[in-house]
Formats: C-alpha cells, sequence, structure tokens
C-alpha cells in the first residue's frame, strides 16, 4: 500500500471510528426508571396517564413531557433529554411533578 493510500485509509478507519463512537453514547443514554430514588421523589411516570391522581392533583393528562419546558428532545420523538435528569432520557409521553408548560 502505498503511503498516501495508507494516509486515507488510517483517516477513515479514525472517521469511522469517531462516528461509531458518537452513535453508540447517543443510543446507550438510559432512559429515567420510575423506581430511580429521584424519579420517586418527583412522582415520574414514562406514561403521563398513569400518574397518581390523589398524590398529584394539579397533574392534568394534556401535561407531558414532550410539551414540558425542561425536555430537550427533538419533536416527535419517543424519548429526550430533560434537565431536571443528567445523562439519561424521559419518555415523551411521561411526567413528572417539576412540570413546566413549554412557553
Ligand atoms: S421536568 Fe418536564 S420533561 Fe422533565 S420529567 Fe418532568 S415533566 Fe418530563
Amino acid at each position: 500500500m502505498k503511503s498516501a493510500n495508507r494516509r486515507v485509509f488510517m483517516m477513515q478507519v479514525a472517521l469511522g471510528g469517531t462516528a461509531l463512537a458518537a452513535a453508540s453514547s447517543a443510543s446507550a443514554q438510559a432512559m429515567v426508571n420510575e423506581k430511580d430514588a429521584q424519579a420517586v421523589s418527583l412522582g415520574y411516570a414514562a406514561d403521563t396517564t398513569k400518574v397518581d391522581a390523589k398524590k398529584f392533583p394539579k397533574h392534568a393528562a394534556a401535561q407531558k413531557c414532550s410539551n414540558c419546558q425542561l425536555y430537550t428532545g427533538a419533536a416527535g420523538s419517543k424519548a429526550g433529554p430533560c434537565s431536571i435528569f443528567p445523562g439519561k432520557q424521559v419518555a415523551a409521553n411521561g411526567w413528572c411533578s417539576a412540570y413546566v408548560k413549554k412557553a
């Protein structure tokens, strides 16, 4: 292999590895578990229709992570990041008591 070809090959390997690492870190972001201590304390539910109405009387069915101010997932995505749960993803149809209606 000529040295120019080898250099191009090595660059392709390096770029491919970077792309794979980026893809795997994005997909590796875990979902918030409803049983995690912080999730329990905030009454997080992955399904807004399953929120305990007695515990959270101000909750409304229309409130969900996807229309919360703190949700930064892409429109139409099933899950996305929330600043309340750093490093994890919340369900777009989830809810917690820190809900703030998106402006
Ligand atoms: S703060 Fe908002 S986006 Fe985050 S879990 Fe609670 S309702 Fe969902």
